[in-house]
């Protein structure tokens, strides 16, 4: 008999902890995961997917003004938020579903408790007391909107926890922030028809990314009616007695709203799960220190996805769980490469992008050559829409080799993943320019500029 209940226990049931799991039970170890909250993470349940298909309704906006110049006459339109959040919600549950079945089916058994950490190989399960002894411990637990900045009436915003389940549509609301999820629900609301500002303490949206693309993301949104408040923060939220928010900002200007959403980040959701009972080891923020194979320094003591705060994103997280079971579980010697990682912000317009921006590449590169387009997508050709497609390659000029590709418009999260192919396997522009192009498309702007 085995001194230990389980080889492997998870705590946190979202896409690594998941996959993990399964893979290490399709390995023959015995497995047990807990979740405190609905199995499927932040990604599926107030997260990615609720978010994607909140983006898809946002469109349509966009689809029944631009019909007319294609001939078609679709009359008055009009949005029903509630009939959107029941649906989404009928998604989730399906998905949640789905999430259970594939557990079950692969052998894991799941526990509905939170879980915490009593020692290096001991976990305690709050709903019933019990505690456990297992052979691994695996974190994957997430994170959870940062509350921040720390204003008078802080309580008064929503995050992304509760946006998703509002009642009803805000007519005005206000984001604060500038990362992904605001510059994406800033994106949602306007397709919406709410009223949306966005506040932001920098000069341009989505730090981190390529220049070019940040300041047309903005001009975009500024053209599509968003009021965007840059090198701006709100100083106090008051609650007024009818249920709205009025906001005062650092330039002396204050707004009215029926909803605000703090979108300032996100923290690793480590407080409280006993890691300090162990002796983990945390950095300032409290995300999990780990090495490239999600060890921690407790050598029975591993951590995936957002907790360890490496590249937060839902596929990372699980090929991150895929590799933790392979090499402990598979006898494969499996690990992340954290260094290329293509990724779509759905914004509208949609952002893709893999591998250094321009700046990036300039600051490691001696000679950088950069490839662009800006175009009017075919659609709007017909429709009169005067938003730009915008394209840029990034390329070693010594050794042609593509180091970025950036995108925005239409489809850009569609195309950067095949883009993401093609720098990963190492391409060379002269390999963009003899691939023969697909027209008529805007992808094969990708191939043809010069
Ligand atoms: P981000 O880290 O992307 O953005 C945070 C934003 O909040 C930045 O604009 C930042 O400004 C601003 N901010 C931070 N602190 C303060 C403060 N004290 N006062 C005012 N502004 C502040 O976080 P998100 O919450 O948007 O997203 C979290 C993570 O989730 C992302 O990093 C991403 O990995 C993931 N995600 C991915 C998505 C996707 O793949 N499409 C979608 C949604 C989330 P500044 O730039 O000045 O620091």
């Amino acid at each position: 008999m085995s001194d230990f209940d389980v080889d492997l226990f998870v705590i946190g049931a979202g896409s690594g902890g998941v996959r993990a799991a399964r893979i290490a039970a399709g390995y023959g170890a015995r497995v047990m995961i807990a979740e405190e909250y609905r199995v499927g993470g932040t990604c599926v349940i107030r997260g990615c997917v609720p978010k994607k298909l909140m983006v898809i309704a946002s469109r349509f906006s966009d689809d029944f003004t631009d019909a007319a110049g294609f001939g078609w006459n679709v009359g008055e339109s009009s949005f029903d938020w509630s009939a959107l959040i029941a649906a989404k919600n009928r998604e989730i549950d399906r998905l949640e579903g789905a999430y259970r079945a594939n557990l079950d089916r692969a052998g894991v058994e799941l526990v509905e408790s939170r879980a915490e950490i009593v020692d290096a190989q001991t976990v305690r399960l709050l709903a019933t007391g019990e505690t456990l002894r297992a052979k691994r411990i695996l974190v994957a637990v997430g994170a959870a909107p940062a509350m921040q900045p720390a204003i008078p009436g802080m309580e008064h915003t929503i995050t992304s926890n509760e946006v998703f389940d509002l009642p009803q549509q805000p007519e005005r609301v206000l984001v604060i922030g500038a990362g992904y999820i605001a510059v994406e629900f800033a994106g949602i609301f306007a397709g919406l028809g709410s009223k949306t500002t966005l506040v932001h303490r920098g000069d341009k949206l989505l730090r981190g990314f390529d220049d070019d693309l940040r300041t047309r993301l903005g001009e975009a949104y500024a053209a599509r009616g968003i009021e965007v408040k840059y090198s701006t923060t709100p100083l106090r939220i008051e609650k007024q007695e009818d249920g709205t928010r009025v906001v005062s900002f650092s330039d002396g200007s204050a707004g009215h709203y029926d909803q605000v959403l703090l979108a300032t980040g996100r923290v690793p959701a480590t407080k409280g799960l006993g890691l300090e009972n162990a002796g983990v080891l945390c950095d300032e923020l409290g995300a999990i220190v780990v090495d490239a194979y999600s060890r921690s320094e407790i050598p029975s003591i591993y951590a995936i996805g957002d907790v360890t705060n490496r590249a937060n994103l839902t596929p990372v997280a699980i090929r991150e769980g895929h590799a933790f079971a392979d090499t402990e579980f598979g006898g494969k010697d499996a690990h992340v490469d954290h260094s290329l990682i293509p990724t779509a912000v759905f914004s509208t317009p949609e952002i893709g992008t893999v591998g250094l921006t321009e700046t990036a590449a300039r600051l490691r590169f001696e000679r950088v050559a950069v490839y662009q387009a800006a175009f009017r997508a075919m659609r709007a050709t017909l429709s009169g829409r005067e938003e730009r497609v915008f394209m840029k390659i990034i390329v070693d000029a010594e050794t042609d080799k593509v180091l970025g590709v950036h995108l925005l418009g239409p489809d850009s999260g569609e195309m950067i993943q095949l883009a993401g192919v093609a720098v990963t396997m190492g391409a060379t522009k002269a390999d963009f320019d003899r691939t023969i192009a697909v027209h008529p498309s805007a992808a094969e702007e990708l191939v043809t500029m010069r």
